[in-house]
């Protein structure tokens, strides 16, 4: 058996992991509900006599809250990724190549679930 995938986060270090990730997932969730919020098209009573001007302003208005919307959104699994893999043990192994990811690269970005050669490879 491969030793160094037996290696893991030990316990103690992995609960203010979790909570951190939970907090980030409560605070995405309410920047995307702001968001949508924030989205003309998702304003019921919009007047739908507007002029050409205000019509574009809702299309802009509208385009620019998908684009954030779809950047929450990948946060968001990301981050939830990440804490099913604290749930079935694997946090800090690469879901790639199944090194370990290195610690310095997951203090940074917690919610990150590959090691920096496997990201690298991805982009
Ligand atoms: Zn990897």
């Amino acid at each position: 058996m491969d030793k160094k995938n037996t290696v893991s986060i030990p316990k103690n270090l992995l609960a203010p992991i979790k909570n951190f990730l939970e907090g980030e997932m409560m605070k995405w969730k309410k920047t995307q509900k702001e968001i949508k919020k924030s989205d003309p098209f998702s304003d019921a009573d919009r007047d739908q006599n507007n002029s050409m001007e205000s019509d574009l302003d809702e299309q802009i208005g509208h385009f620019d809250a998908e684009i954030k919307v779809g950047f929450v959104k990948k946060q968001l699994v990301q981050l939830r990724k990440a804490l099913t893999r604290i749930k079935i043990g694997k946090y800090g192994i690469c879901e790639k190549c199944g090194k370990m990811i290195d610690t310095d690269r997951l203090a940074i970005k917690p919610e990150v679930t590959t090691c920096i050669n496997c990201a690298r490879d991805q982009e």
